[in-house]
């Protein structure tokens, strides 16, 4: 059987100019060629995180940078803030308490982000607060958060900010540097196009200075060691050859089109999924939704019946929910390499395997609405 396309909000599709990239025959790393091609993936990266800051990349997924963070910018007895609405919003307290942090969870319902006012409160009543982890895109549920009024409510209260950027850089706008962003992590196989295995991670100045004055045990993910070894072209281990090469050839790739360009792309095809969606009658879970992931409300825990026809028979992989959202949603992925006609597989495929299982009744509603929103961005 033909191998289902991937519409998951990661891994995502690989284009086929990064495959034959990380299909050459390996060169060392310890090489001028391996150099110039971890400057320029370092180059790319700044650009798409729009930073001057340091950027680290690591042989590890998008957790393993997560940790890095919390690691280098935490310190045994501190307390953090963590705002928790979904379940990659949550790992960010897992990890912190594995380190023995004190963790202040801010809470919103699944579906919806934290209000820069519950951040704010949440300060006001834990002034000693060290950190602010936060979530841009929180992929379980397909909400954005705005991690901009965050950042300012935690340097108005003397704070760090740690921002989970996975499914938000190379997607929405991450402007790191404006806004102030003190770690910011990325992993690979979502708006950068290439496969699992490389998670990296921007710091500031402060961050550093945080990360000098005392920070956990740490080795493989020593932030201030790798910042070092990258300021001379080099990685403190052995680097994911193959993977700093195709993702060389996917930033290039990203840079071409323009980061702009690729995030009104990204907009756009969001945009018209979530008209689809409606112009079927079903239900969005988000209130305020990322432009990565369209979370949709199937009704009777059947969500898992729609993904099922959907990977068998239209040879469309998509995911369904997580955890307590398990059977209850469907997520349609967006993120990364996919243009109009995507998306018109993507809603042709989720709109037949709807209307077969019965969950919605006309044919061609969805299809018909995806027409007209891109009709209007063109216009
Ligand atoms: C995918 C994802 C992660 C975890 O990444 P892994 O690569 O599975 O470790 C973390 N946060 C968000 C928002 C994600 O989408």
């Amino acid at each position: 059987m033909r191998q289902a396309r991937l519409f998951t909000p990661g891994p995502t599709a690989v284009p086929a100019e990064v495959l034959e990239a990380q299909s050459r025959p390996l060169i060392h790393h310890r090489t001028p060629a391996f150099r110039e091609a971890l400057a320029s993936v370092t180059d790319g990266l700044q650009t798409i995180m729009k930073t001057r800051n340091p950027v680290v990349v690591m042989a590890a997924s998008g957790t393993g940078g997560m940790d890095a963070i919390v690691a280098n910018i935490t310190r045994p007895g501190d307390t953090v803030i963590v705002t928790e609405i979904g379940k990659f919003s949550e790992r960010w307290s897992e990890i912190a308490r594995a380190y023995g942090v004190n963790v202040v969870p801010v809470e919103a319902a699944w579906g919806t982000p934290v209000e820069p006012d519950g951040v704010e409160k949440a300060f006001a009543s834990h002034p000693d607060a060290a950190v602010l982890l936060t979530t841009h895109s929180e992929t379980s549920t397909g909400v954005l958060q705005d991690v901009e009024a965050f950042a300012r409510i935690a340097h108005d209260h003397g704070a760090l900010i740690g921002v989970d950027g996975i499914t938000s850089i190379g997607c929405h706008l991450v402007d790191t540097d404006a806004w102030h962003l003190d770690a910011l992590v990325g992993g690979s196989q979502k708006g950068v196009m290439i496969p699992p295995g490389l998670a990296y991670v921007a710091v500031s100045d402060a961050a550093m200075e945080r990360m000098r004055g005392g920070r956990h045990g740490v080795y493989y993910l020593d932030l201030l060691k790798a910042i070092k070894s990258a300021q001379k072209g080099d990685t403190p281990f052995t680097p994911a050859i193959s993977l700093v090469l195709a993702l060389r050839r996917a930033l290039e790739m990203m840079i071409e089109e323009g980061l702009d360009e690729v995030i009104r792309r990204h907009a756009r095809n969001a945009r018209a999924v979530r008209a689809a969606v409606r112009g079927m009658g079903l239900d969005l879970l988000a209130s305020h939704p990322s432009n990565a992931t369209t979370a949709v409300r199937i009704a009777g825990g059947r969500a898992g019946e729609v993904t099922q026809l959907m990977e068998t028979e239209y040879g469309v992989k998509v995911a369904g929910g997580q955890a307590k959202l398990k059977g209850h949603i469907v997520r349609l992925g967006h993120i990364g390499y996919y243009n109009e006609g995507d998306m018109f597989t993507l809603i042709t495929a989720f709109e037949d395997a709807c209307v077969r299982l019965q969950i919605t009744e006309k044919f061609g509603a969805g299809v018909s609405a995806l027409q007209a929103a891109y009709a209007e961005a063109r216009r």
